[in-house]
C-alpha cells in the first residue's frame, strides 16, 4: 500500500470560528485581497474583524463560475495593489477565483499557459501567495484542494488549474456561515458535496484515509441534506454537511472522481448549469452504469462490493444492495427538486459532444470503470 494525503495547511472548524480568523493571518502580511460574492453581506463582518487588527483590505467581487478572464483581471488588481495575501469567503465559485489569483500573481505569462486539457499544463513555477478559504457553501471542499476549476468561454468547457503550492494555506469551515443558504442552493451544492464523497470512495485510487472520511460523512450528508432544505436554521444539520463538505474536498484532493464530474465538468463548459444540480442529476445514472458496467466486464471486481457498502451507508439499512443506493439516490433528487438537465438547454443533439468531450476530462480517469461512449450517452439521454 502506498498512498499520500495533503491538505490545506491549518483547518479550523467550528460555528463563530470566522471572529478567530485575524489572530490566524497576521504573519501572512497585512495588505489583503478579499475575494468575495455578490453580496458584500457575508464578506463585511470578515473586514470588520480585521481592520482594527490594522489589515489593509482591497475587495474583488465575483457574480458567477470563475472565467479564466475573472481570474485574469483579479490578477492585475492584486499585482497594481501589491497584496501579500489573498483571502476568499463564499462558495466553492470564490474560493477557486481566490485561489487562483493567488496562484497566478507571482508567476509570469498567460493563465492559459498553465491551465490542463486546453493550455500548455506548465507548472507554477514560484509558489502561490498564502490563500485563506472561508467557505460559506456546504458542497465543493475547495478550502482543501489544490484546484481550482475555471471555464473558458473561448474553448466550451472547465478545466483546473492545478498546483501542490495552490493548496489553501489556511481554511476556515464555520457551519454559521451557511444557514443563509437558500433551499435550492442548499440543495445542489450538498449533492456536490455527497458526489464527491461517493467517487473518491468507489475510485481506483482510494486509500484507507480517504476511505475513512467518506465511510464518516456519506451518512451524516445523506441524513442531513433533506433537513437543511426544509429548515435552513436547523444548525446539527448545517454542521453535518459542512463536514461532509470539508471531508468531501479532502477525499476528493487525494483519491480521484469519476465518470459524474468528468460529464458535469464538461456540461459545465457549456451550459450555464450549477455545478452541483448537474452532479446530483448525474449521480444515480452514472451509480446505476458503473454496477451494470462492473457486473458485466469485471464480475469478480472488489468495486461490486463497494457499491453495496455505499448502499449501506447511504440507507442505514445492513441488507442494501447497489439498487437501494440507486434507489435512495433518485428519491433524494426528487425530495429536493433537482432539475433535469434540459432545464439547463441541454437537449439529445449535444449528447454526442459532451460525450466525446467528457471521455479527455481527468475526473473520468478515476472512474472504477472505463464507460464506453454509447454508456455515456445513455446517462445523458436519461438525465435529460
Ligand atoms: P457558488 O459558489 O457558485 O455559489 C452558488 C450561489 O450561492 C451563488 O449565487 C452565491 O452568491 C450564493 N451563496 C454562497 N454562499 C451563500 C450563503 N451563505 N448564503 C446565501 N447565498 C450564498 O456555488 P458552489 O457550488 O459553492 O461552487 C461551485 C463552483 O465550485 C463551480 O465552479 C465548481 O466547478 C467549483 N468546484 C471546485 C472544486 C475544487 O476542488 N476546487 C470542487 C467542486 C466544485
Amino acid at each position: 500500500m502506498r498512498f499520500e494525503f495533503a491538505a490545506a495547511g491549518r483547518i479550523l472548524f467550528g460555528p463563530g470560528t470566522l471572529e478567530e480568523i485575524p489572530s490566524l493571518v497576521d504573519d501572512l502580511g497585512k495588505k489583503a485581497l478579499l475575494v468575495h460574492g455578490r453580496g458584500r453581506e457575508r464578506a463585511r463582518r470578515l473586514e470588520e474583524v480585521l481592520h482594527p487588527k490594522g489589515f489593509e483590505v482591497v475587495t474583488f467581487s465575483v457574480w458567477g463560475e470563475p472565467t479564466t478572464d475573472l481570474v485574469e483581471e483579479g490578477v492585475r488588481l492584486a499585482r497594481d495593489e501589491k497584496c501579500r495575501v489573498v483571502l476568499g469567503i463564499g462558495g466553492g465559485s470564490v474560493l477557486d477565483t481566490g485561489k487562483a489569483i493567488a496562484a497566478l500573481g507571482p508567476n509570469d505569462g498567460p493563465l492559459l499557459d498553465y491551465l490542463e486539457v486546453i493550455g500548455k499544463g506548465k507548472p507554477l513555477l514560484v509558489p502561490s501567495l498564502p490563500f485563506v478559504a472561508i467557505p460559506t457553501t456546504a458542497g465543493t471542499g475547495s478550502e482543501v484542494t489544490r484546484n481550482a476549476v475555471l471555464a473558458s468561454r473561448e474553448h466550451g468547457v472547465k478545466v483546473s488549474l492545478r498546483n501542490a503550492s495552490m493548496l489553501p494555506r489556511l481554511a476556515v469551515v464555520d457551519p454559521l456561515l451557511t444557514h443563509s443558504l437558500p433551499p435550492t442552493v442548499t440543495a445542489s451544492t450538498g449533492m456536490d458535496a455527497l458526489t464527491q464523497l461517493i467517487e473518491p470512495f468507489l475510485s481506483n485510487a482510494s486509500n484507507p484515509l480517504t476511505d475513512s472520511l467518506c465511510r464518516e460523512a456519506i451518512p451524516r450528508v445523506a441524513r442531513a441534506l433533506p433537513r437543511a432544505f426544509r429548515n435552513g436554521s436547523d444548525s446539527r444539520a448545517r454542521e453535518d454537511l459542512a463536514l461532509g463538505s470539508l471531508f468531501s474536498g479532502l477525499a476528493l484532493a487525494n483519491a480521484r472522481l469519476g465518470a459524474v464530474h468528468g460529464l458535469a465538468g464538461t456540461l459545465g463548459g457549456m451550459f450555464p448549469a450549477p455545478h452541483g444540480a448537474v452532479c446530483a442529476r448525474l449521480l444515480p445514472l452514472v451509480f446505476e452504469a458503473n454496477a451494470q458496467a462492473l457486473r458485466s466486464r469485471n464480475p469478480l471486481s472488489p468495486v461490486l462490493d463497494r457499491l453495496a457498502e455505499t448502499a449501506r451507508l447511504l440507507t442505514g439499512k445492513a441488507s442494501a444492495t447497489p439498487e437501494d443506493a440507486v434507489n435512495r439516490l433518485q428519491s433524494l433528487c426528487s425530495d429536493l427538486c433537482i432539475p433535469s438537465l434540459s432545464a439547463f438547454g441541454v437537449t439529445s443533439g449535444d449528447i454526442p459532444v459532451v460525450a466525446a468531450r467528457a471521455r479527455k476530462a481527468s475526473s473520468m480517469k478515476g472512474n472504477p470503470v472505463p464507460l464506453t461512449d454509447e454508456e455515456l450517452g445513455e446517462i445523458l439521454l436519461r438525465a435529460l
